[in-house]
This record gives C-alpha cells, sequence and structure tokens, in this order.
C-alpha cells in the first residue's frame, strides 16, 4: 500500500469509528461470556495460540481482520480476571467505572512527564497524591510518584532511602556511585516480598547483605530479633505477607528504629488499604511514621493494572535520587510527574486511580476492602468445616489451606486448577505446601466463594479416588 493511503486509511478508521465499535461488541461480550466460563483457559483455546506464530507480515493489513484475531483467539486464553473467582497471586480486580475512564484516557493518549505535556494528569496526580496521604494518615510532606506497579514504587522508596542516607555522610551517590562508598546496612524480615530483594540487588546493595530478622508464625518481624539499628541504615517493614496477609507491629518497631534515625520503608503492596477500613485500620496503625511507603492501586484498590505507588515523606531524598542531576530539580507552580517517577514517558495512570476513589468515596473503599476480608473469613471457615486445615490466621484477604500431608495438597491444588471452576496458586508456609487463596476482587461473592469451596471439596475427592484405585 502506498504511504499516503495508508494514512488516508487510518484517518478513515478515526473517523468512522468503525473498528472501535466493533471492539466495543467484542469487549461486551468478552465481558458477559467471562463472568461464567472457565477461570483458567482451556488446553483447547492454549493450543490454538500457536495461530500467533507468524513472522512480521509484509504488508499493510486489514484493521477489522487485527481485531477478529485478537478477540477470536486472544480472548478465549485470557485469565478471567473480572469475574469473581479468580484467587491467584495477589491481584484485583477492576471497578466499571475505573475501566470506563481508562477507555477516555485511551483516547487521551497523554504523555504525562510534565504539566505542559498534559495539564490534565498533573492535577489528577495532585488530587490523588493529597487523597492518598489523607486516607493512609501519612505525613502532610509526603509526596506520591505514579509508578507502573509496587515493584517499582518499592525501588523509588529504596532509591530516596539510599540517597538520603548518603547524602547525611556527605557523599553523592549519584555523582560517585558505590565503589569506596560508606557502608550501608539494610535490614529485613525472613517474609519480604521477593520483589523488595529485588529492589536490594537492583540498587547495588547486595542481597547478600540483608540482615534477615526472624519471623514469628504469621510471618511478622521479631521486634526482639531486631539487629541494633543505626542511621545508615534501612528497615524494611511490610504491610501485608504476601501468603498470610499478616501485618508487621508498626507502633512499637518504627518508635524504636526513628529513635535510631534509620530509615524505615513499608512494602503496602496489597495491605496499606487496610487503613481505609475502620474495622481493619488496627492493623496499619503505626504507619506514618515510616519514611517511605509502596501500595498498589491494581490490587486491593480494584483499578486496571500499571498502578503503583510511591510515597515519600522526604521530597528532596525521593525528587533527588530519581534525577541524575541535582540542577535539574526546578519546581514549577504545577506538578510535573516526572520528577517523582524513575521514566520519563509515561501513560496517566493517574486518571483510573482518580476515577476510582472519586467514585468509591471513603465509605466505598471501607466496603470494598471490608468485603474482601469477610469473603477471605467465609471461605476459610466453609473450608475448615470440609475438613482442610487452615494455616494463617485470616486478619486479612489471604487464606492458607493445607490437606493432610503435602502430596495431597498438592494434588488437590493440581486438581482444582484443572477444574477450572475457581483458580488459586500454591506456596510454601514454612515446612508445608499450601494452596493461597487471595480475595482481591469486589466481584467476589458469597455464592463464588462457596461454588470455589465445593471445587477444593470434588478436586480432594477425585484425587483420592484416583490415589485407591
Ligand atoms: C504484589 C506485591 C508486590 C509487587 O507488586 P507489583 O505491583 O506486582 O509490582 C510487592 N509486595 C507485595 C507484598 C505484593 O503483594
Amino acid at each position: 500500500m502506498a504511504e499516503n493511503n495508508l494514512q488516508e486509511q487510518m484517518q478513515k478508521e478515526m473517523i468512522e469509528k468503525d473498528i472501535f465499535n466493533q471492539i466495543k461488541a467484542y469487549a461486551f461480550d468478552y465481558a458477559d461470556k467471562s463472568l461464567e466460563r472457565h477461570v483458567f483457559p482451556t488446553e483447547n483455546a492454549i493450543e490454538q495460540l500457536k495461530i500467533f506464530d507468524e513472522g512480521i507480515p509484509e504488508n499493510t493489513g486489514n484493521s477489522k481482520e487485527v481485531l477478529d484475531t485478537l478477540h477470536k483467539f486472544g480472548s478465549p486464553a485470557t485469565v478471567s480476571q473480572i469475574g469473581g473467582r479468580y484467587f491467584g497471586l495477589v491481584n484485583g480486580g477492576i471497578i466499571p467505572v475505573a475501566l470506563a475512564a481508562k477507555w477516555l484516557n485511551d483516547f487521551w493518549d497523554q504523555n504525562t512527564p510534565l504539566y505542559v505535556t498534559s495539564p490534565i494528569t498533573s492535577k489528577l496526580e495532585t488530587v490523588a497524591e493529597k487523597w492518598l496521604i489523607q486516607l493512609f494518615n501519612l505525613p502532610k510532606t509526603t509526596v506520591a510518584g505514579f509508578v507502573s506497579g509496587s515493584s517499582m514504587a518499592i525501588l523509588c522508596g529504596l532509591a530516596a532511602a539510599r540517597f538520603k542516607i548518603f547524602q547525611r555522610l556527605n557523599w553523592d551517590i549519584n555523582a560517585k556511585g558505590f565503589i569506596n562508598a560508606p557502608k550501608i546496612r539494610i535490614v529485613a524480615g525472613r517474609h519480604a516480598h521477593g520483589t523488595v530483594v529485588k529492589a536490594v540487588a537492583l540498587l547495588g546493595f547486595g542481597k547478600d547483605n540483608i540482615e534477615w530478622v526472624d519471623v514469628d508464625n504469621q510471618g511478622r518481624i521479631i521486634f526482639e530479633k531486631i539487629p541494633k539499628l543505626d542511621e545508615n541504615t534501612i528497615l524494611l517493614l511490610q504491610a501485608g505477607n504476601v501468603n498470610s496477609g499478616s501485618f508487621d507491629a508498626f507502633n512499637d518497631i518504627c518508635d524504636m528504629a526513628k529513635k535510631a534515625n534509620a530509615w524505615i520503608h513499608i512494602d503496602g503492596a496489597f495491605g496499606l488499604w487496610a487503613a481505609g477500613s475502620e474495622k481493619l485500620k488496627y492493623l496499619t496503625a503505626g504507619i506514618e511514621k515510616a519514611d517511605s511507603w509502596s501500595v498498589d492501586g491494581h490490587k486491593t484498590l480494584n483499578t486496571p493494572y500499571d498502578s503503583g505507588i510511591v510515597l515519600c515523606k522526604d521530597r528532596e531524598a525521593l525528587v533527588s535520587a530519581l534525577q541524575t542531576t541535582g540542577s535539574y530539580v526546578v519546581y514549577g507552580e504545577q506538578r510535573d510527574g516526572m520528577l517523582y517517577t524513575p521514566e520519563m514517558s509515561r501513560r496517566a495512570r493517574a486518571v483510573e486511580l482518580w476515577a476510582t476513589m472519586k467514585y468509591l468515596g471513603k465509605r466505598g473503599i471501607d466496603a470494598l476492602v471490608y468485603g474482601l476480608h469477610l469473603r477471605a473469613v467465609q471461605f476459610a471457615k466453609e473450608l475448615s468445616e470440609y475438613g482442610f486445615n487452615i494455616l494463617n490466621d485470616v486478619v486479612f484477604n489471604q487464606v492458607l489451606v493445607a490437606c493432610d500431608n503435602d502430596l495431597e495438597t498438592e494434588a488437590t491444588l493440581k486438581k482444582i486448577q484443572e477444574l477450572r471452576v475457581c483458580w488459586c496458586g500454591g506456596s510454601q508456609w514454612f515446612d508445608k505446601k499450601v494452596i493461597r487463596i487471595s480475595v482481591c476482587s469486589w466481584a467476589t461473592t458469597e455464592a463464588d466463594v462457596t461454588r470455589s469451596v465445593l471445587s477444593f471439596v470434588k478436586a480432594r475427592e477425585q484425587i483420592s479416588i484416583k490415589n485407591n484405585s
């Protein structure tokens, strides 16, 4: 196709909007089916993915056909996340208004490094920052950076800590790097999330230099086991253990760490939202004493993916850490989002975060977060009535389930996944294999929980029949 024909064709598509109507119909078809269909794609659907194995096309194709292929072969090979029976990892559903806002945001296609590249994004980031600080009750000086997820938010929090501690030691880490640098200590609980360890590695601290602190039977740092801290230490705490959902005892630990002038970072990827629930906020008591926090919108809050937030009490430390030169740091009247993130070009992820919080309000956030907890409690209760062992205190949204031995647990989990009524992953909890349930979606109803529990029971029956025959 000649070049100007291509341009004409695309102009036509923008004006006529047929392909957008087409994809809207496909999206609605997907939404209706995926609420009831298998949570995990069938083997046949996965087999059919080989249609995508081809070389880059020589010639320009047809938009409608591209979209047809995507829906026909792509949609059946998705994991049904928008339904109520996906309990793997710690994911999150999607609030309808956030999804709708995302569609508009897609048309906006904003790039968001600076105020001048997108005034609306600058405004919504400013507002979302203020709301998050209020909701989590963080210090007034706190600033937020809108990043891709907690992995990146943790990295930014630790980069700020690194900058600040080295600055106090009269060492410009951005300029001089680690060679001949003074030593910084990293102290973390043995159950710190893998992405925390990754951030430590990426920032050049070295994983082997982490001073590991023993945890109790819920995975919480044991206060008495924390080594003597000093002002050159970064202490890593967590709000929401990725397996058990437990929270470190922030009040006492932070008091002690603050006295030592250590930097405290809290990984609250999904758990920080407990602060938004009247009945659960006891879990986050004391978080305001930390220096930096990382949290996701895309988990507990059910925003679309690509929504992580770094919060830092010390603006100068965060901004300096994320810039290559100090002189670059000029604060305008308006917010320039790139000062608070490692990236320059970014999509306007704050749009959906804002829409979600604007819609839910404090009451809605409370209802959402507490609802996830209630469904988790229901899961634990019903499963234990059927003779499954629940290995954690269900304080938040996580449930750890075991059968009578590891072999049975693993076989049951495999069967649950094959039945596809719901989807859970496996994990290791101290010396035991576990089936790990994470209730993360607003869409999960009491009936979804019961239906999933019955699938657990059926799975266990089927493997015992197989074992006995
Ligand atoms: C999910 C998770 C992370 C990583 O977050 P991403 O958004 O996936 O990058 C970090 N810590 C905890 C506790 C988590 O649950």
